[in-house]
């Protein structure tokens, strides 16, 4: 997107920030639904056994307790794998059908056995709130077809049976593809709405004329260095006021993006490339020292001047390197105030050339630096 026609300049990449779609250490709906099934499921089992013992059928006790008391481990395993892999755990959506599917049989009296089918519906609603579309199918069948199963066999009038299965059936297929449905269109909207986030840092951290990142991206991005070494250099074009007022504010617009792309195709891959300030640029180059960086403005500075374009324009840069990290609070303003006092004193020197700092041991690496 280039301002007035002009064509955009990428600059390097910044650092992608962190998903915020991400809950982190916050528990996902799945995960709360996973640690939930186990103390439901226990608390089935207990109150059968010791609320209404009679609708079991004999000897049945010990099995329901033995199940419902497995319940919790086995869900805060599960847990724990989904939490640690980040994947669902298909064999938790199979485990809690058997499982469910042995409670219900152990059941003498019909209209509790339908009571417990009922629970059979938290395995996909598992797989529904995790998996894929296929894996929750799969899933569902196993159930509805364990479901079928276990309401089928009920005595009764076949008519009447039928119908139970047919009921019990439409309420698991509907509740579970509703879920999967919801949570279909729940991810597909934070899809957008992440990338629509994403679209928007990137427009608020690049300028619209050349493409390069603006003040805003320079300071994300320095965020994402660490505590490497930084060096830095500010150009800035010279007496840009009068190509303005000779040739016209489009086609200083122009030059702006031809000095861009110029500067562009010589930073070392991995610096990150700025348009600050009207007719200023900004290049941090991570991991440079002040000799690498002195090297750096002088090659960006030459690049310019040997440009060819038209109307000609040189620049000024004035190049530092970062100060030891914890010296000051904020290393960008601390770096931009030094290369800012450093590009002034280019210009009072006679403009088109690199002010650098100094560092001990060095020798100025080109004609025109000049060390302060
Ligand atoms: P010096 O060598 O001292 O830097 O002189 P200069 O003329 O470059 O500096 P000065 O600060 O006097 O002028 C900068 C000019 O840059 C003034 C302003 O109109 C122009 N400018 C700022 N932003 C833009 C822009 O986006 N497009 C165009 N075409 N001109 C701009
Ligand atoms: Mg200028
Ligand atoms: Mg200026």
């Amino acid at each position: 997107m280039g301002g007035r026609g002009t064509a955009v300049v990428r600059g390097p990449d910044v650092a992608v920030p962190a998903d915020p779609a991400d809950p982190g250490p916050w528990l996902r709906a799945n995960q709360v639904f996973l640690l939930l099934c186990a103390p439901a499921l226990l608390l089935l089992a207990l109150a059968v056994v010791f609320l209404v013992p009679d609708v079991l059928r004999p000897g049945a006790a010990p099995v329901v307790l033995t199940a419902g008391l497995l319940a919790p481990p086995v869900a805060v395993l599960a847990f724990v794998r989904h939490r640690r892999t980040g994947r669902p755990q298909g064999w938790w959506s199979v485990w809690a059908t058997a499982l469910i599917a042995v409670l219900a049989v152990t059941v003498a009296d019909p209209a509790f056995r339908q009571t417990t089918v009922a629970a059979l519906v938290v395995g996909p609603l598992y797989a529904a709130m995790t998996s894929t579309a296929r894996s929750m199918a799969g899933h569902l069948a196993l159930t509805v077809a364990v479901a079928s199963g276990l309401v089928a066999v009920l005595p009764g009038d076949p008519l009447v049976r039928t119908a139970r299965v047919v009921a019990v059936d439409v309420v698991l297929v509907l509740t579970v593809a509703g879920l999967f449905v919801l949570r279909a269109r729940l991810d597909a909207a934070v899809a957008r709405a992440v990338a629509a986030r994403d679209r928007a840092d990137e427009l608020a951290a690049r300028d619209p004329l050349t493409g390069l990142l603006n003040r805003r991206g320079v300071r994300d991005a320095l965020a994402g260095l660490g505590d490497r070494s930084v060096g830095a250099v500010l150009l800035d074009v010279d007496h840009f006021k009068r190509v303005n007022d000779t040739f016209g504010h489009g086609a200083g617009d122009e030059v702006l993006v031809r000095v861009a792309a110029v500067l562009a195709a010589t930073v070392r891959p991995g610096d990150l490339l700025a348009r600050i300030g009207g007719e200023e640029f900004f290049v941090l180059a991570p991991g440079a020292g002040a000799q690498e960086v002195a090297a750096l403005a002088e090659r960006l500075r030459v690049a310019v001047a040997a440009d060819g374009g038209v109307p000609p324009v040189t620049v000024s840069a004035g190049a530092a390197a970062r100060p030891p990290r914890g010296t000051v609070p904020d290393v960008l303003d601390e770096l931009y105030a030094r290369v800012d006092r450093l590009l002034y004193r280019a210009k009072a020197e006679g403009r088109d050339r690199v002010c650098a700092e100094p560092d001990a041991g060095e020798v100025p690496t080109a004609r025109r630096t000049v060390q302060a």
